[in-house]
């Protein structure tokens, strides 16, 4: 488990605090990968989520070859 350090956010007064992730969705090279298990950071006020450079190369991994990845899972999408 990484370390993720708090910090300000980039959107808003509010602190950044470190997350588990609990299939949080990121989109990465056209495709939704859900990160689960990781530490990711998430702002106390508005909620945007900072996902740390090797967590967004893990996905980006994930999303290039979903045979590697440690479990896929179909995403439903609501659209307008
Ligand atoms: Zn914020």
């Amino acid at each position: 488990m990484s370390n993720y350090e708090p910090h300000e956010c980039d959107f808003c007064p509010g602190t950044v605090e470190p997350l588990r992730a609990d299939s949080e969705p990121i989109k990465v090279c056209g495709r939704t990968v859900l990160i689960d298990g990781l530490t990711i950071g998430k702002c106390n006020r508005c909620g945007h989520r900072y996902f740390p450079a090797d967590i967004v190369k893990k996905a980006e991994k994930a999303a290039l070859d979903p045979d590697q990845a440690q479990r896929t899972e179909t995403v439903p999408v609501v659209a307008a």
